[in-house]
């Protein structure tokens, strides 16, 4: 390389310095000058280097990909995306919920599953996890639960009392506990877990017509997990064991892919189902409700700066293209609140110029000024105008994922149905899917949760709600923690 070719230090301003090394003093001995602008420059970045963590889903990894569409599911929905051919460009970020940013990948945590879809009519994003139901399902309750999951306030330490009282005042928390103590809860790596878009969201068709629909994306490299001994082990060896592993694998061109499945309701079946199909702690039975393989999503590219690309990631559900739509689901619809709202706090109110969370497509709105903005903007900067700005167009694009309610405004549950209960779809799990194994394996894993400072009067109400599951398996959690004390 010659001398021309090489390249130089510079500061910010694109300015080159005279050296890497040494600050501008007076003489080599003497005091540091106030003028020395590139000194100051690179201490004064350095201290505004750490953006604040995500609240919650700090502890995250991610890389770049592509989603082809396998099947016609064009009957169902006209979003492009899933439109026979369609390629699209993606984004997934994986995360544990509760851990800070250098927290260990391998507590035992449900895991975020987020996407964000590149589209030809603007980023799609879904929030999903890696089960597909959730703790609670109104989302007043949302913070408490994050609360209870994080810190205490006094001594700044995680307490499993905290944990179980919340869980055990809260007998809807029972299916995704169950699914947390078990196998499911400490994933081997990222690339052997499955997503669920977990809510339910409605697709629309060309022809106006409307369907809920609950995506599932199934692990291409198969499902594994780590025991809690080995959990705890790797926490110790390698507290980034699951970042390292989907960033390796991808330098290795091993490219982990999973394959995007849809469960379809009728939309007029919501109505009469035997339980609401839109509460979050619930899923819909594969036997009412079978798969429809739609695509697969392949990660090929990993980030080259993970602070710009991962860290600076906004995902909200409100981001939502023609063709797909929000659901009753009292979680998802807060949720279109909330997400946007904390990237406002957290990177601003322009976050969507940074490069990650770019659309793709052409973006022709209103919105002008705030911090940060990157993109200049033109006249006429209202509607309507008379000026050539752009224009809505209700024909192409109608308000059509909508449905229809009414009634008093008031603070409930969820209208009661027949087959809503807390406990039939945690108990099915543990005696119809988990072998004696994984039962032998979930008992230990809350035995040993247990024992980990929950005290009376929370640890009785933990037993009690273990016996509302399954009276065997609470019977046996009760004696292995009273054995062991
Ligand atoms: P199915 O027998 O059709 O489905 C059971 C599903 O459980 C499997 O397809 C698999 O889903 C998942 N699974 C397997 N092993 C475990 C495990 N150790 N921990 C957690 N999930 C596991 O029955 P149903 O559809 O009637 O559901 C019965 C119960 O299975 C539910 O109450 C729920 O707890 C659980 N389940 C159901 C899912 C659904 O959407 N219907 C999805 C996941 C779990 P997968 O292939 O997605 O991994």
């Amino acid at each position: 390389m010659s001398n021309d070719e090489k390249k130089f230090t510079t500061n910010d301003a694109g300015i080159p310095v005279s050296s890497d090394e040494f600050s501008l003093t007076v003489g080599p001995d003497g005091p540091i000058l106030l003028q020395d602008h590139y000194l100051m420059e690179q201490m004064a970045n350095f201290n505004r280097e750490m953006i604040p963590d995500r609240q919650p889903h700090a502890k995250g990894s991610g890389a770049f990909g592509n989603f082809e569409v396998t099947q016609d599911v064009s009957a169902y929905t006209k979003a492009a995306l899933f439109q026979p051919g369609a390629t699209t460009d993606m984004l997934a970020r994986f995360s544990t919920v509760a851990g800070e940013s250098g927290s260990p990948d391998s507590w035992r945590d449900v895991r975020g599953f987020a996407l964000k879809f590149y589209t030809t009519q603007g980023n799609y994003d879904m929030v999903g996890n890696n089960t597909p139901v959730f703790f609670v399902r109104d989302p007043m309750k949302f913070q408490d639960f994050i609360h209870s999951q994080k810190r205490l306030a006094a001594n700044g330490l995680r307490c499993n009392d905290m944990q179980w009282d919340f869980w055990s005042l809260s007998p809807e928390t029972a299916h995704q506990v169950t699914y947390l103590m078990g196998d499911r809860g400490i994933p081997k790596t990222y690339r052997n877990m499955n997503g669920y878009s977990s809510h339910t969201y409605m697709w629309v068709n060309a022809q106006g017509e409307r369907f809920w629909v609950k995506y599932h994306f199934k692990t291409d490299q198969g499902i594994e997990f780590y025991t809690q001994e080995e959990g705890d082990e790797m926490a110790g060896m390698d507290a980034d064991c699951h970042r390292r592993d989907l960033f390796d694998a991808i330098q290795r061109e091993e490219y982990p892919s999973w394959t995007m499945k849809v469960q379809i309701m009728p939309f007029a079946e919501a109505e009469t189902y035997r339980f609401n199909p839109f509460d979050l702690t619930k899923i819909w039975p594969h036997s009412d409700y079978p798969l429809h393989e739609v695509g697969r999503f392949t990660l090929n590219q990993n980030p080259t700066d993970f602070q710009a690309q991962i860290e600076q990631a906004a995902f909200e559900p409100n981001s939502m293209p023609p063709g797909i739509g929000p659901s009753p689901d009292k979680m998802l619809l807060a949720r279109l609140i909330s997400y946007s709202d904390a990237h406002r706090a957290r990177l601003g109110v322009n976050y969507k110029q940074i490069p990650v969370n770019r659309p793709k497509s052409p973006v022709h709105s209103y919105s002008k000024g705030g911090a940060m903005r990157m993109d200049n903007v033109t006249d006429p900067v209202y509607a309507p105008n008379s000026k050539g700005g752009p224009v809505a167009d209700p024909e192409k694009y109608p308000e059509d994922a909508v449905w229809s309610a009414n009634g008093d405004f008031m603070r409930s549950a969820y209208t009661k149905r027949a087959d809503d209960d807390d406990f039939v779809q945690p108990r099915a799990l543990i005696n119809e899917v988990m072998d004696d194994a994984a039962r032998d394996r979930l008992v230990s894993n809350v035995v040993g949760h247990l024992m980990g400072g929950v005290k009376d009067p929370v640890l009785s109400r933990a037993f009690e709600y273990w016996k509302n599951i399954d009276g065997a398996v609470g019977e046996r959690i009760e004696k292995g923690v009273k054995d062991k004390k």
